[in-house]
């Protein structure tokens, strides 16, 4: 059972930098507890935590790889202890690598893409599904998948692998939202378009936003805060009848 007393609990996958840090702000602006996963940058995930503690939320970050499923188990398990419960889980955490052409691509960069991209958040959401669902004695829940507007355009010359696993996390958000749509879970998923992260300096190009800009409508690239903005309305009661659908977050293109 739920503790109806306590702040509603959002988890971040991947809510040490970009999109992920900007959500887990934004939610504890907007009274939630927040726990959040990384990988590697510690101290960026540290004045994340307290940042939301400065807010006067309880925080909590745990190192994760959203590839691995021991570790994965492992951060639910470290929410169950500290929170006893999860109402969103936000599969943020996604990685590309440097613009390549598919010849120039190896295997094990193809494999660790659709690792991180695709089977993390279904490795993360089959957690969740376990702590939300009515059939699980869940109080119900919110899941909020981060594609991208590659998923659509295919990211050619510079990482068609990136792109395909968003695609596939796409058709996995489509599937999963007509399977818990009866038991208390909406599932939706949002695509950024050219936002200004650190994302861009992994492909080998931190300048890209700027570059690509008068390609995008409004003409301009995106703040990760317009995205969390995006992501926290979702998550909320404002969107009760929504599931299964898709939100670009894009200026446009
Ligand atoms: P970012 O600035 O590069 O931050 C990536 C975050 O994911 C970091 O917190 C990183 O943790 C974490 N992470 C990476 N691999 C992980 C793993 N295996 N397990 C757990 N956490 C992991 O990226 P971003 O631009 O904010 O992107 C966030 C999401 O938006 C991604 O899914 C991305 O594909 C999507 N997106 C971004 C853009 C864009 O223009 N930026 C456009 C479309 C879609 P560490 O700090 O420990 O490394």
């Amino acid at each position: 059972m739920v503790d109806v007393s306590q702040a509603p609990l959002i988890l971040i996958t991947g809510g040490s930098r970009g999109v992920g840090a900007a959500t887990a702000r934004l939610a504890a602006a907007k009274g939630y507890d927040v726990a959040i996963s990384y990988v590697s940058n510690e101290p960026a995930a540290l004045a994340v935590a307290a940042d939301i503690e400065a807010m006067g939320r309880k925080a909590l970050a745990v190192r994760a790889d959203s590839a691995n499923p021991d570790q994965v188990a492992d951060l639910f398990t470290a929410i169950d202890r500290r929170f006893g419960r999860l109402d969103v889980l936000v599969n943020n955490a996604g990685v590309l690598a440097t613009q390549s052409r598919l010849e120039d691509l190896s295997l094990e960069r193809m494999q660790r893409i659709f690792a991180v991209n695709a089977i993390g958040p279904m490795l993360c959401a089959q957690q969740a599904v376990k702590r939300m669902a009515y059939r699980h004695n869940g109080a119900g829940g919110v899941v909020i998948n981060i594609s991208s507007a590659s998923a659509r355009l295919g990211s050619p010359n510079e990482y068609v692998d990136y792109a395909a696993s968003k695609g596939a996390l796409e058709t996995f958000t489509i599937g999963f939202a007509k399977e818990v749509a009866r038991e208390g879970i909406r599932v939706n998923c949002v695509r950024p378009g050219h936002i200004y992260t650190d994302m861009h300096a992994s492909g080998g190009e931190p300048g890209r936003v700027d570059r690509v800009k008068d390609s995008i409508p409004m003409g301009r690239g995106g703040q990760p805060e317009e995205v969390a903005q995006a992501i926290l309305w979702l998550a909320s009661a404002e969107a009760s009848f929504v599931t299964g659908t898709f939100l670009d977050v894009t200026g446009g293109k």
